[in-house]
């Protein structure tokens, strides 16, 4: 089996301008060492606005950091007013986009077959997509959280080819997790993601399953995320609220160290 780089990658949200963005990336530059940033693939995710000046940062001082958006538009140019295409997020040195994100889910309408179309517009630019699936609080009460996230993992790659697959990185993260300070316990988070990885061999092949990160997203902290680690199929971490403190986002880096 090869072995999975983690990855750490922070979703600020809709917070910091372009001017505090540049303050954050600087502190963090400054608590993660070389080996730190080598041994962990480290993203931040900004607001679309602050992409400029984090790119600025990061070739200017050959920073071992790789940043992202939070969405991407699933059209490749043209009238639609306000979106942001994946051309764009490549131009400007983007590694990542997030997709699906659960807050887009929620409050932007954003389904399944939009999710693939989004995947695909990433992929046709080299961008890695960050495919966030996971259930809500009343699924995961009745029990369906297993089922209702390899539906939407299904729905997410729909008529893409293993090669394609390989190249993504899938976040799970239950909704009743993100923002309210309840984790998952790792084990509930293990039992999710190995399906995940299981739903992979069965798709595709054991060689695709291997190779694609799965991270688990919902009130990490530099306190909880050694034994989120700990986990077998789990290969990182998005982390909202916590990647705004670059001490905190630091010490999640190190694996809670
Ligand atoms: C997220 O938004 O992806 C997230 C996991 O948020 P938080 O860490 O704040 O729960």
């Amino acid at each position: 089996t090869p072995t999975r780089r983690p990855l750490m990658a922070g979703n600020w949200k809709m917070n910091l301008n372009h001017l505090e963005a540049i303050a954050l990336v600087q502190k963090l530059a400054f608590s993660l060492n070389e080996q730190q940033l080598t041994d962990v693939e480290v993203a931040v995710l900004p607001p679309y606005i602050d992409l400029r000046s984090v790119q600025t940062m990061v070739d200017g001082d050959n920073l071992l950091l790789r940043y992202g958006a939070q969405d991407l538009s699933a059209h490749a140019s043209g009238a639609y007013t306000g979106e942001i295409s994946g051309a764009m997020l490549a131009k400007l040195g983007c590694s990542y986009v997030v997709v699906g994100h659960s807050e887009r889910r929620a409050y932007h309408a954003e389904d399944d077959a939009l999710v693939n179309a989004k995947i695909k517009a990433a992929l046709a630019h080299d961008l890695t997509p960050i495919v966030c699936v996971g259930e809500g609080l009343d699924v995961r009460e009745a029990g369906g959280h297993v089922a209702h996230t390899l539906a939407q993992l299904d729905g997410a790659l729909a008529g893409l080819a293993a090669g394609q697959v390989e190249k993504i990185v899938v976040a799970y993260e239950p909704v009743w997790a993100i923002g309210t300070g309840r984790t998952a316990t790792p084990a509930d988070a293990q039992e999710v993601i190995g399906a995940l990885r299981a739903r992979l061999v069965e798709s595709y092949d054991p060689g695709v399953a291997a190779a694609v990160r799965v991270l688990y997203g919902g009130s990490v902290k530099a306190g909880n995320i050694a034994s989120i680690m700990a986990e077998a199929d789990i290969d990182g971490a998005l982390v909202g609220g916590a990647s705004l403190d670059a001490e905190e986002f630091a010490t999640i880096v190190r694996f809670g160290e």
